[in-house]
């Protein structure tokens, strides 16, 4: 659950932080297109956030 939400909540904030850049936030010379990419990673290894509702599910 921890993974899920803070991986989501992850996403959502550098998503938000990117967009401030502009064009220059979808730049890899840039820390931020960076960073956006290794947030969005987050929410796929370790076991996929669809994975995480899975389980999740299936323990309610
Ligand atoms: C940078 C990186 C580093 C990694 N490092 C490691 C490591 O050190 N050790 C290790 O063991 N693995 C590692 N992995 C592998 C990682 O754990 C897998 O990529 C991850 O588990 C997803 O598996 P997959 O890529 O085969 O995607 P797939 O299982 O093929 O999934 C593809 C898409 O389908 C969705 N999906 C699959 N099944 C369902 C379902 N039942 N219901 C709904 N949606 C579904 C997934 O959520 C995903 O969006 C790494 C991956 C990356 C990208």
């Amino acid at each position: 659950m921890a993974k899920l939400f803070g991986t989501e909540v992850q996403c959502e904030v550098v998503d938000r932080c990117l967009q401030v850049f502009g064009g220059y936030g979808y730049m890899m010379e840039y820390p931020i297109a960076r960073m956006y990419a290794a947030a969005r990673v987050q929410k796929i290894y370790g076991g996929t956030n669809e994975i995480m509702r899975e389980l999740i599910g299936r323990s309610l």
